[in-house]
């Protein structure tokens, strides 16, 4: 695992992660007292958690002396306790955390010291309570005094709700901040943009090329945001985010207003459970593919898919002979790896004489649902001269999902002649092809 870049900014300028993790995850679903069963930032996410993987792109991006970790407010302190230890459980479910940061052994200047700090009862206040963190640590650990001007620490401020930010966007951000003073990541709005008012009727219609959905890290130098927060504290107003807050405290000072670099709708905001479920629940798919040929002789039945189509020939084999459902069997196996039909049934043992196909595949399609596996569909292509195979499609297709416990919807069987050449086409032999796509 490398940086990308060793420091992206001008001058070697030092920053600091603050990671706003202290929200009560309200959409995730009810949270019980003190302990939030559905909090977004610590639900496990690529072998750690959204928490974690947030602050792993970071520590992997650019080199940060400090991580400040915000984690939920609560008077009791018992709850208190609580909230810090699943914050620093959730920080540290990814192992390689470890190796980023230091710990009482370990103390080293490359790594990053991570500090985990109560928030407040809104978003700004807690920022705040890190931005101080932030200040307090720079102050000791930077030769004992404050840096400013072009040596002042940069700030990211990120929601820890983000797991999916891009190395380009901190980058991009850290360039953009250690020029400007002042960057975020942010998207043209896709829809038409209108402003409405409380009674739901639109009052301005907006220029959609003029307006930005801005995300997260939000970057700033240190000293100008937090004399901005510490003013907004005191004057007891609430802003949206910490580029309003500059924007009303710091711009006009420091003559930098807040520069917008593009974002990525990679890098979402995760609210509600689904907006996580598919990457917890990366799929993996595999195809399969089944062939089969049975010489078509009189005084047999003609059986497909379990179904017994009258006619005067039918399937020669060990088993009942049906074409149609080895090629299931075998596609089926193909692509769970877990065999092939010979394996399971082989011809040599009398037992399977006469066998039902139907009960055949049933007992593999137990063995690779059990595996994990299940089914997404299955295409199915019968050769037969005779008879006309499309009067038993329907009760084919029936057949297979009733075996497989699928819906109907998830099979298609249709057939082709051999236009009177060759086995097929003189009426010996029945052949089938079979794919399917499993997921698990
Ligand atoms: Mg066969």
């Amino acid at each position: 695992m490398k940086r990308t870049t060793p420091i992206p900014t001008k001058s070697e300028i030092p920053a600091a992660l603050i990671l706003t993790a202290a929200g009560s995850s309200t959409r995730m679903g009810s949270a019980t007292s003190g302990v939030p069963a559905h909090k977004k930032e610590y639900i496990p996410l690529n072998g750690g958690t959204v928490l974690s993987s947030a602050a792993r792109i970071f520590l992997e991006t650019i080199h940060f002396p400090l991580v400040v970790v915000t984690y939920p407010f609560h008077e009791n302190k018992i709850d208190d306790d609580t909230a810090l230890t699943q914050c620093k459980a959730a920080f540290f479910a990814d192992k390689e955390l470890i190796r980023y940061t230091q710990n009482s052994e370990n103390n080293s200047h490359e790594l990053t010291a991570v500090i985990f700090v109560r928030g407040g009862s809104t978003r700004q206040s807690s920022v705040l309570n890190a931005l101080e963190a932030v200040q307090t640590w720079f102050t000791s650990h930077e030769k004992g005094t404050a840096c400013t001007g072009s040596s002042d620490p940069l700030v990211f401020i990120h929601d820890a709700a983000r797991p999916f930010v891009t190395a380009k966007i901190i980058n991009d951000t850290a360039l953009a901040a250690s020029t400007y003073g002042a960057a975020v990541p942010a998207l043209q709005p896709v829809d038409t943009q209108k402003e409405v008012d409380s009674n739901g009727m639109i009052v301005r219609h907006l220029v959609r090329s003029q307006l930005a959905a801005v995300q997260t890290p939000q970057v700033f130098r240190l000293t100008p945001l937090l004399t901005a927060h510490r003013k907004a504290a005191a004057e007891k107003k609430e802003y949206t985010d910490d580029t309003e807050i500059w924007d009303t405290y710091a711009a006009d000072k420091t003559n930098a207003r807040v520069h917008v670099v593009p974002g990525d709708s990679a890098n979402k905001k995760i609210t509600y459970p689904e907006d996580i479920q598919h990457e917890q629940e990366k799929k993996m798919i595999h195809t399969g593919l089944g062939y089969d040929l049975h010489r078509l002789t009189e005084g047999r039945k003609l059986v497909l898919g379990g179904v017994v189509i009258p006619f005067n020939k039918g399937e020669d084999g060990h088993s009942d002979g049906d074409v149609l459902l080895h090629a299931v069997t075998d596609a089926l196996l193909g692509a769970s790896g877990l065999g092939d039909i010979g394996s399971f049934f082989p011809p040599s043992d009398p037992q399977w004489k006469d066998a039902d196909s139907c009960m055949l595949l049933k007992t593999v399609w137990n063995k690779i649902t059990a595996a994990g596996w299940k089914l997404i569909n299955m295409d199915c292509v019968i050769a037969l001269e005779q008879p006309k195979f499309l009067p038993y499609r329907d009760q084919v297709c029936n057949r297979i999902a009733e075996v497989l416990g699928c819906d109907k919807s998830q099979i298609f069987v249709k057939a082709k002649t051999g236009e009177k050449l060759g086995d097929i086409g003189e009426g010996r032999a029945v052949e089938a092809w079979v794919t399917c796509l499993l997921e698990k």
